[in-house]
């Protein structure tokens, strides 16, 4: 599959993208996590992209549409992808379009994430990465709390950072650019008839699902806990070991139709008999 998430900054794509990463099996490009990675490493990209994403304005396309060209040329992609955070205004719409006309393998869907302006706002004050292996936590809707806290990179907590661009002057600027050069791509990718707009508010399993039907893909049904207790209970009415052995499931329990058929032979064969 190939997917463009399109929405304003803090709706949720790199979020959603990883989580379907994981459902889907398919890699997720996102252009910001590649600048900043540009940045970080300190390469001619990285400096020239710096001013603009400090000030929270867009970078060069020529630059962007070459990191782009490259990292599709990649086998990875060859199955599908995820791109969050591209295309951005119109000219890297079309010059996808036209990319993916090369390789003949259009997009299959672009999904829009709707959030509420007051809810962008709060979501990225709130916004954390892991240092180490990327993953996106919000003090306020998705704390690095429970079991599961630490870092599959190092084993040890993750280490949360705050983006330097998730500064309030910084964030004002890159709404106002969304509204500007992104949004206008709503409406041409509706005109195309690949555009599925879903509301990104909630919890985040509850906008996967909501994505996850948006695209048309089976969401795969979790055991229910009831089954594995009628099981266990199953079990545990059994009186012998010998029976207990046997007695895994109820449905284990349940004679097969063979079984039946020759618990049936001899009342079958004494009727015959008789007459
Ligand atoms: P967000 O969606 O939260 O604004 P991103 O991580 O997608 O954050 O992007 C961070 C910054 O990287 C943007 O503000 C912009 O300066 C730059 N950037 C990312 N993607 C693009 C793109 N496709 N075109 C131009 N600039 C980009």
């Amino acid at each position: 599959m190939r997917i463009v998430l399109l929405g304003a900054p803090g709706s949720g794509k790199g979020t959603q993208s990883q989580r379907l990463v994981e459902r889907l099996g398919i890699p997720q490009i996102s252009t910001g996590d590649l600048l900043r990675a540009a940045v970080a490493r300190g390469t001619e990209l990285g400096r020239q992209a710096k001013e603009a994403m400090d000030s929270g304005r867009l970078v060069d396309d020529s630059l962007v549409l070459g990191m782009i060209r490259e990292r599709l040329g990649e086998p990875d992609t060859r199955k599908g992808f995820i791109l969050d955070g591209f295309p951005r205004n119109l000219a890297q719409a079309h010059a996808l379009d036209h990319l993916l006309e090369a390789v003949k393998q259009p997009l299959d869907a672009v999904v829009q994430l709707e959030v509420d302006y007051g809810e962008l706002v709060k979501r990225i004050a709130g916004r954390r990465t892991c240092a180490d292996c990327g993953r996106v936590f919000n003090l306020m809707t998705s704390p690095p709390a429970g079991a599961n806290v630490s870092c599959p990179k190092t084993g040890q907590p993750h280490r949360l950072v705050q983006r330097p661009d998730d500064n309030e002057a910084t964030v004002a600027e890159r709404l106002r650019v969304y509204d500007e050069k992104t949004r206008p791509l709503v409406d041409f990718y509706r005109a195309r008839g690949m555009l599925r707009a879903i509301d990104a508010e909630g919890d985040v399993d509850t906008v996967t699902r909501r994505l996850m039907q948006a695209l048309g893909v089976r969401v795969p049904k979790t055991r229910r806990p009831v089954r594995k207790s009628a099981a266990k209970k199953a079990v545990r009415r059994t009186k012998t070991p010998a029976k207990r052995v046997r007695a895994k499931t109820p449905k284990q329990r349940r004679p097969s139709a063979p079984a039946k058929r020759r618990a049936k032979a001899p009342a079958k064969r004494a009727r015959a008999r008789r007459r």
